[in-house]
């Protein structure tokens, strides 16, 4: 079947009492046992499996091609599960210019819980992950492309590295879906999701999720999800399946809308830089269109002057100034002091996470409104 079909009927035809055809929520903590011996079979307590959230998770594990999904009650619970599959001591390569949340959890968190040790490094080059590679090394970790550059990584050739070092290698898809972007497929082992955006696709609710190629990683990790108790719970698992029913209409206009206001930015004195996977200059198109579909929704740029943030950000009308993306409303954000707030700033300041870059997550208006809103703020600014 194809994704869109998988998205439009997610759950539809999932075997259940009522027979309704939007599969129900399943708001209970427990369910009854059938008898002693019988205390195994099916569900018993909602940490451990939850019928809302298993017609998720297994929709999930579709759509990305994988052998188990896992919902989570975050993108941050779903990164810090996959992380638990590493034993103390572990060192991993990760991507350098990766979301805020996800550098926050490895340094200020596990680093000192357990004994993690972690370099960073642009991952976009493969000959520098390849030297960061040490006897200690067990997992990769890439965002591709990433939050807030959207610098690109080969995912191909992150696994054949993975392969020929004995890594697991964990992508973060949360900027492209499984619609636009198949990391299992390129060789990944495990892919993950902030479902917060797009999945959920509407500023409304807080959730991860997780796809494995192997049953042996997917039943580590149903374990991690158990033992730790960080699952979704049944009314977000519902709130993030109705989502997703409309994903590929949403995505759609969202990159049609995304690619007006880029040729827009892109063209405007006020804007120094315009950096979009839809753009001819893109640095990393070629391999971008290699592995994905689509550019996506997200649009970062850099205003010709950091002292032109502030009036700029406070004459927008139409653009509401909040964090996260892939809602309905168009939102822009600046990640020096949102996102990314946490990362040391001389690294920020390395990475090219300064203080004239700002960052829109276009939305479903009309792309006329969002333009003249741009527009008319850019004109004012000071
Ligand atoms: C938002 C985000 C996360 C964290 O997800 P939450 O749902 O906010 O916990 C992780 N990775 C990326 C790329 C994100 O954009």
């Amino acid at each position: 079947m194809h994704a869109e079909t998988v998205l439009a009927r997610l759950g539809a035809l999932v075997e259940h009492d009522t027979r309704a055809v939007v599969f129900p929520v399943y708001q209970t903590a427990t369910f009854r046992h059938q008898g002693l011996d019988r205390a195994g079979e099916g569900y018993s307590y909602s940490r451990t499996r939850n019928p809302t959230r298993t017609v998720l998770e297994d929709g999930l594990a579709e759509l990305e091609g994988g052998s188990h999904g896992l919902a989570f009650a975050s993108g941050m619970a779903a990164v810090t599960a996959v992380l638990h599959l590493l034993k103390a001591g572990s060192h991993l390569v990760v991507t350098q210019d990766l979301y805020g949340g996800t550098y926050r959890v490895l340094v200020d968190v596990l680093c000192a819980s357990a004994g993690l040790t972690v370099s960073f490094v642009p991952t976009g080059d493969p000959e520098q992950v390849e030297a960061a590679v040490g006897p200690l090394t067990r997992a990769l970790l890439v965002e591709t492309p990433a939050n807030p550059l959207l610098t690109v990584t080969d995912i191909r050739a992150m696994s054949r590295i993975a392969a020929r070092r004995g890594l697991i290698l964990v992508v973060d898809n949360t900027l492209l879906t499984p619609l636009r972007q198949r990391p299992l497929e390129l060789g990944a082992d495990i892919v993950l999701h902030s479902a917060t955006k797009y999945l959920a696709g509407h500023n409304d609710v807080v959730a991860g999720l997780v796809a494995t190629r192997t049953e042996e990683l997917g039943e580590r990790l149903r374990f991690v999800q158990n033992a730790t108790g960080s699952a979704l719970g049944p009314q977000d698992s519902w709130l993030v399946l109705r989502g997703m029913k409309t994903l590929s209409p949403r995505l759609s206009r969202h990159e049609a809308n995304a690619a007006r206001v880029a040729a827009f930015l892109a063209g405007h004195p006020r804007v120094a830089r315009t950096l979009y996977p839809g753009l001819d200059d893109f640095p990393g198109k070629a391999v971008h269109d290699r592995q994905a579909t689509g550019p996506g929704g997200l649009v970062t740029f850099r205003l010709r002057s950091a002292r032109q943030v502030r009036s700029f950000l406070k004459r927008l009308r139409l653009v509401i100034f909040a964090e996260s993306f892939g809602g309905t409303e168009t939102l822009i954000t600046y990640p020096a002091t949102q996102t990314h707030r946490d990362m040391p700033r001389a690294l920020r300041g390395r990475l090219g996470i300064t203080a004239d870059l700002l960052r829109l997550s276009v939305g479903l208006e009309d792309p006329e409104d969002i333009l003249e809103d741009l527009a008319q703020a850019l004109e004012g600014t000071e």
